[in-house]
């Protein structure tokens, strides 16, 4: 979903270069130069307005966390949100996430999360799903071996589009829920501000996925 151009956005981002990356290629294979600590790393692709990360980042501080976003007005409001308390484990990337595998190098990320991402419902675009094979591949690329996707979304077409891509690509499904709040994994749940927005209406989907070594 394309969001209204925030004036503030540009120079705020400008402005606060210490929490958020604007040429991720220049961090390749240098990540954790970025953080406090060297620690396993976590992605977000598709933060939105980072109510999931920030929350992630508070819930483990023993891990580091990135959350890559597209759009600059969005990116902003989740740094906004983030510098009212920041953590030392949390930084921003303001890019296209599907190319994660252009700025991370091989087995650098312990885990991806891809949480409400676009559902592009028309099949002549399913290519623009961020669980759509090619996405899957730079995935692969960037993840440890033994490295983990975990995937929410409200979007039951979607969800099964992606159960059925993971399956195809020969993923190993560590834990598939059709609704994860109804779930006794809701107790550790963090949800996102889309979850939060959709879940009064039906059933969260989640999938946890590694590639075959
Ligand atoms: N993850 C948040 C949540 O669950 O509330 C936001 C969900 S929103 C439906 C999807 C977000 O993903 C949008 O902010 C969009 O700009 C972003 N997005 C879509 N494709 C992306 C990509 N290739 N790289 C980075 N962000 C992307």
């Amino acid at each position: 979903m394309r969001v209204r151009k925030k004036p503030w956005a540009e120079p705020y981002i400008k402005e606060h270069q210490e929490y958020i990356v604007l040429d991720p290629q220049s961090y390749l294979g240098k990540w954790q130069d970025r953080f406090a600590k060297k620690q396993p790393l976590h992605v977000e692709i598709g933060t939105g307005k980072g109510q999931f990360i920030i929350q992630m980042a508070k819930k483990y501080p023993d891990v580091n966390f990135i959350g890559i976003e597209l759009q600059e007005s969005v990116i902003a409001t989740a740094l906004r949100s983030f510098l009212e308390d920041p953590t030392p484990n949390l930084q921003f990337v303001l890019t296209d996430g599907g190319d994660v595998n252009e700025f991370f190098t091989a087995h650098e990320i312990e885990k991806i999360y891809l949480n409400f991402s676009d559902p592009w419902p028309k099949t002549r675009h399913a290519k623009r799903r961020l669980t759509s094979p090619g996405f899957l591949k730079s995935y692969q690329d960037v993840l440890k071996t033994d490295g983990e996707i975990e995937f929410k979304t409200d979007n039951r077409g979607l969800f099964e589009y992606s159960l059925g891509s993971f399956n195809n690509y020969g993923m190993q499904f560590e834990y598939v829920s059709l609704d994860l709040h109804k779930s006794p994994e809701a107790e550790d749940n963090v949800e996102t501000e889309y979850e939060q927005k959709f879940s009064p209406q039906g059933p969260i989907y989640k999938l946890v996925a590694k590639f075959n070594s």
